[in-house]
């Protein structure tokens, strides 16, 4: 979706004109503007030939069922992914990319692997939850969109605007109305954008790929670590937890040899352990190139001293590892 274009058509309309087509998109889910009864007839053409509502996308569910994965084509020919999981508890997140590609490179990421290509624009951002949410409408029992998760392509916050204009376009509570509470952001750790996001008057959640707590380790798995060490990132969530008040999750990846030792643990149960807002989501590794997964045995040992530490932590298995739809495998491919 184009907003450009839609505010340019606009122009010279009525004011009153952009809330029927906040509805109309964001309520009633339209897919074509001939669906858009409560504009003009040449309202409706013209925004149809510059600003289409059609989402270029191919699914592919995964055979468990609980995930599928949509290739979404963009306007130049870029291609970009987005997940809908189907949690246990019945509701439905969304997980959208906010770049094509992505720059920071992490050794156990596919989409690191292709580089950046280029920032999504607001736009772009909201066409996956509009996907989705038509998706979820047409099913036989009408769902809906319950939580929307920044964890796919890309580093949200090196493409901020973008992405804070998407979370507030459908935050609106005349249009999609998601409360602010439902989204999360994903860092990689990029302190600076942790700190503006602590200023914005939002309720939105913020997650941090850590995956070490030493900085060694972290900057063998992620090289932005170099620039951003663990005390640093720590600093700036401490400051959005006292502004807040709310849980930051520390998502925490089993790399077999590399992060899943004994003195691993103790690490993450020490800095873990500073704070009782803090929790790990400990996951399970897709292998995406040269590295392994953490065995069972090594994941158990890791487990037991979270538990013994009495850290507070979830565990992911990955539902939708056969689309390559888990974490770190998003990359842009389409079915074969
Ligand atoms: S894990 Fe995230 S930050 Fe790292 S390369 Fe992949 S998309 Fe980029």
């Amino acid at each position: 979706m184009n907003w450009i274009k839609i505010n340019e058509t606009l122009d010279g309309q009525p004011k009153y004109r952009l809330k029927q087509i906040n509805e109309a998109i964001f309520r009633n889910l339209i897919s074509d503007w001939d669906e858009a009864l409560n504009l003009p007839l040449a309202l409706r053409q013209e925004l149809k030939e510059k600003a289409p509502l059609t989402i270029n996308a191919e699914m592919i569910d995964s055979r468990k069922g609980k995930t599928t994965k949509a290739v979404v084509t963009l306007d130049d020919g870029l291609v970009i992914e987005t997940v809908l999981i189907k949690n246990a508890d019945g509701r439905n997140t969304v997980c959208v990319s906010s770049q094509v590609g992505c720059a920071l490179g992490c050794a156990f990421c596919a989409t690191g692997k292709l580089g950046f290509k280029r920032n999504l624009a607001k736009g772009e951002i909201i066409d996956q939850v509009l996907l989705w949410a038509r998706e979820l409408k047409k099913r036989d029992e009408p769902e809906k969109v319950d939580n929307i998760v920044f964890m796919g392509m890309g580093e949200p916050f090196l493409n901020y605007d973008n992405v804070m204009g998407a979370i507030r376009a459908l935050n609106e509570k005349d249009g999609f109305g998601l409360g602010a509470r439902h989204f999360a952001v994903s860092t990689a750790g990029i302190v600076e954008g942790i700190r503006k996001f602590t200023k914005e008057n939002l309720e939105v959640n913020l997650a941090i790929s850590l995956h070490a707590a030493d900085d060694d380790v972290r900057q063998s798995l992620m090289p932005i670590a170099k620039n951003y060490p663990v005390k640093a990132i720590m600093s700036a969530v401490d400051e959005y937890i006292k502004k807040t008040n709310r849980r930051v999750m520390f998502e925490y990846v089993l790399i077999a040899k590399v992060n899943d030792n004994e003195r691993d643990a103790e690490d993450l149960a020490k800095l873990m352990n500073k704070n009782p807002l803090y929790f790990v989501n400990l996951m399970t590794y897709n292998p995406a190139g040269k590295l392994k997964a953490s065995s069972a045995q090594a994941t158990e040992i890791f487990k037991n001293v979270l538990v013994k530490e009495n850290v507070r932590f979830t565990e992911r298995h990955s539902a939708g590892d056969e689309i390559e739809a888990a974490c770190g495998q998003l990359a842009g491919k389409k079915a074969e």
